[in-house]
This record gives C-alpha cells, structure tokens and sequence, in this order.
C-alpha cells in the first residue's frame, strides 16, 4: 500500500505536469468508487487545477471552488498518461483528462479495502475530518512525548485517526530504526525513548520521500522494494545481522529484529497460537 512517501512524491509529479492546466473531463469507469453524490463531477470539468497536495494516504486536486480527493488503499494505484489515453483497461476506476496535459488514470488491483474518490466544495474537509496530524506537525511531537496511549506501537502508529500516513510498512522500519519492540506502549515509554520514537519517524519518512522523488510517472502495481525491514522476514537485520522475525496476523505480518528492538524475545505468533488454543 502506497504511504505518506510514494505519495508524497507522486503529488509532487502530478503538481508538477498538470498545474494550471484545464480539467477537461472525467471517465467515471467504476460507479462504487465515487463516495459523494451531491456534486456532479461534470460540474468541474473547465477548472483550472491549482494544484495536488497530499494529507495522510489521499491526493487532494484543488479545483476551486471544488476540490477531488483519492485514496488508493490497498490496491489502488496511479498512471500519469502521456500522451493521453481513452482506453478503458481492467480495474480501471476514473480517468482526470486535463487540457495539453496528461490524464490521470487511477487503477483498482486489490478486492479488499478500493481505491476511494470524493467530490466536495473546497472547505468540506470529507473525510480529511477523521485524520490525525501529519508525522511532521507538532502535534505529533507532543502526542508521543506526553501521551500515554497504551495499544501497541504498531497499532498506535497506523491508525490514521492518530497519526495520518503511516501504514504497516513505514510502522515496521520506524520501530527498527527506533529500537522499540512492536508490542512496545507508548505509556511504558521513558522520554528518552519516546524523543527517538519521533526523530526516527521523521527521518525514516524524510529519507523514504527522498528516494520516491527518483521514481517518473504514476505508481505501478509492483512499487519495488522501499523498506528495510518490512517483507524482509528471515533476512538479516541490516544493523546487526540477526534473522528478522515476524508476527503474523490474518491479514498482515510485524516483521522486527529480535536483538536490535525485543531484547531477544521471539514474539509469540498471533495466527499459531490461535490455532493451538
Ligand atoms: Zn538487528
């Protein structure tokens, strides 16, 4: 799942070919995507785009006084089509054709959890409502300096309601690069450990954003390797050489070196142990 790096990058991209160029029109090719029904999106066609930002994991299109966000979620993913297309591919959700510019063409893979995109008047904030703050606010900063949120770091990292941007794999190296055991609380944290938390959620993103900028075009359906211990399991640890671990859940795996973030612990495996109960 793209997080707040490739799509950082790739509203830096999409700014960069397609500001102040018309909205020429959209191809709605799947109707459940679309989650606002109030505005029509041929309404918007002939507005200039003013620009594409991104707030947690969705895109923002400044289309005054309209605005469309998108949210790729599992699945979903981006073509920046030059020259233009009008094809209609497999999993095709919408195309934005812009006037002298290239269409964007956004792409379902996934069956679980789609790609998602609202039409709202600039000031609705739709579902931007819900998000925490960014990892760079100070917001953020004071939440885990101070906080004593008690679900597992993992989780508390990945839910967007706390901290927006963050999916399972950024949370798998943040905690690496941090030392912190994925199980760890924040509420058991010293502040020392709680000071690290925060610089190496702003390095790990600073440093993955980086490398994203070298990316061209769109994001495809196989976005490379970008991690260095997410779906790394049973690699060695590229700190300390030790075999990374993993615990499984049904629909995700925490992936963790034993000897750099659990002081050697092997974490109990959360699917076998149901199994054995
Ligand atoms: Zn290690």
């Amino acid at each position: 799942m793209p997080e707040l790096p490739e799509l950082e990058a790739l509203s830096e991209r999409m700014t960069e070919v397609l500001e102040g160029h018309a909205l020429g029109g959209i191809d709605v090719h799947g109707f459940s995507a679309l989650k606002t029904f109030e505005i029509n999106p041929k309404d918007l066609e002939g507005i200039v785009l003013g620009g594409i930002s991104r707030r947690g994991k969705y895109l923002d299109m400044s289309l005054s006084p309209y605005r469309i966000l998108f949210h790729l979620s599992q699945g979903g993913r981006v073509d920046i089509e030059t020259p233009p297309k009008s094809t209609k591919p497999r999993g095709s959700v919408v195309r934005f054709r812009f006037d002298g510019a290239p269409s964007i063409l956004i792409k379902e893979f996934g069956t679980e959890r789609k790609a998602a995109w609202w039409v709202l008047r600039a000031g609705d904030d739709g579902p931007l409502e819900k998000l925490g703050p960014e990892p760079f606010d100070e917001a953020y900063e004071e939440l885990v300096m101070t906080g004593a949120d008690r679900r597992q770091l993992h989780t508390f990292l990945r839910d967007q309601r706390t901290v927006a941007g963050i999916g399972r794999g950024f949370a798998d190296d943040i905690l690496h690069a941090a030392m912190l055991s994925p199980l760890a609380k924040l509420a058991s944290l010293d502040e020392a450990a709680r000071r690290t938390l925060v610089e190496q959620t702003h390095k790990v993103l600073i440093e993955a954003t980086e490398r994203e900028r070298e990316r061209t075009g769109g994001l495809p359906a196989k976005m490379g390797d970008r991690f260095t211990i997410h779906n790394h399991y049973e690699d060695p640890c590229p700190r300390c050489g030790t075999k990374l671990e993993h615990v499984s859940y049904e629909s995700r795996e925490v992936v963790y070196c034993p000897a750099c973030q659990t002081g050697g612990k092997i974490l109990a495996d959360r699917r076998m142990s149901r199994l054995l109960k």
